[in-house]
């Protein structure tokens, strides 16, 4: 039983509450307060030795822990308002808690959030993060579920930093200036993105447990397959520098990215494109959807790939 059946089996409840327009299973869940006044939750949790190394820097594992909440927000095209910030830590360390409280605060700043309450207690570092945000008839959100046969399968920024700075087992905080570390810690949310392209994207999820792994999310909850260009996955110089051959499987399976994957008809790529390089957000076409249910990943030379499908913590 991997998470996922585990979450279906014993954690999707069929919402009681009408308001409940979207509950379980999606990258956040919807509620409507008033005609079009949508609530937008979502939840992540980051527990130490698991989803982050230890030491780290306090101020940088808070910046973390918000925008890997803010992700999952950005692939709903809803924007964040408010958190609350439940922590465990094994010790109350003046200094620690210093460096964690001004990142969070410098985020808060950053990204125009209130953080409105939590929890805590003594335990092993664990740091969750509920957050809250909107859309409205402007702005709906995009789920995963709406993706069509023919729609280009696309991907923001590039893919495997993150998993690539992990693999290289260097944690010192030292290290900031390295182009693989800001990636860890400091994923960028693609908010105003998905925001702006959201009337031309069909379908959605943050890549949060790897490629082929969250593609494989929008599939099953639209019904459909998907063909993906090993190839055409967009790598960055600073991988391929540091893990030479191996820099296409972290892309493929690697998690911990938190760009998004999109399903995007074939005649808005034009003008999704036209917006990405407005914003200077790399947009690249790696595939195409289609009938089906299965996600094949092919070489240069049309050739199945095997490759591990992401993170599963109960595999
Ligand atoms: P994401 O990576 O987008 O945060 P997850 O893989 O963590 O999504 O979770 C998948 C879906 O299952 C989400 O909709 C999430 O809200 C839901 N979920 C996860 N854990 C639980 C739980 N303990 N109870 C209810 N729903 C859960
Ligand atoms: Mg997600």
């Amino acid at each position: 039983m991997n998470e996922f059946d585990l979450i279906a089996r014993y954690f999707s409840f069929a919402p009681r509450d009408p308001a409940v327009v979207l509950g379980s299973g999606d990258d956040a869940a919807i509620i409507e307060l008033a005609p079009d006044d949508l609530l937008v939750v979502a939840s992540d949790m980051l527990v130490a030795g698991r989803h982050f190394p230890e030491p780290c820097n306090p101020a940088h594992l808070a910046a973390r822990a918000l925008r890997v909440n803010l992700s999952d927000l950005a692939a709903m095209a809803a924007t964040p308002r408010w958190f609350t910030l439940a922590i465990s830590l094994p010790e109350a360390d003046p200094e620690w808690l210093e460096g964690f409280s001004q990142g969070l605060l410098r985020e808060c700043a950053y990204w125009q959030l209130d953080l409105i309450g939590g929890d805590t207690t003594r335990g092993s570092l664990t740091i969750s993060i509920q957050m809250m945000g909107t859309v409205n008839r402007d702005c709906p959100a995009i789920r995963r579920s709406g993706a069509q046969p023919g729609d280009h399968v696309m991907v923001t920024g590039s893919l495997g930093d993150a998993a690539g700075w992990i693999g290289q087992g260097q944690f010192e905080p030292s290290t900031e200036q390295d182009y693989l570390y800001r990636r860890f810690w400091f994923p960028e949310p693609r908010l105003n993105f998905a925001r702006a392209a959201q009337p031309w994207i069909s379908a959605a999820c943050d890549i949060s447990d790897g490629l082929l792994a969250d593609l494989q999310h929008i599939c099953k909850a639209s019904g459909i397959g998907a063909r993906v260009q090993a190839d055409r996955v967009p790598l960055s110089p600073a991988l391929c520098e540091a893990a030479g051959t191996d820099a296409r499987a972290l892309a493929l399976g690697g998690g911990d990215d938190y760009e998004l994957c999109l399903a995007v008809p074939a005649q808005h790529l034009d003008e999704i494109q036209a917006l990405a390089q407005q914003l200077e957000i790399p947009l690249t076409s790696i595939g195409q959807f289609e009938a089906g249910d299965q996600v094949l990943c092919l070489d240069e030379r049309g050739q199945q790939l095997k490759v591990s499908r992401g993170y599963q913590h109960f595999p």
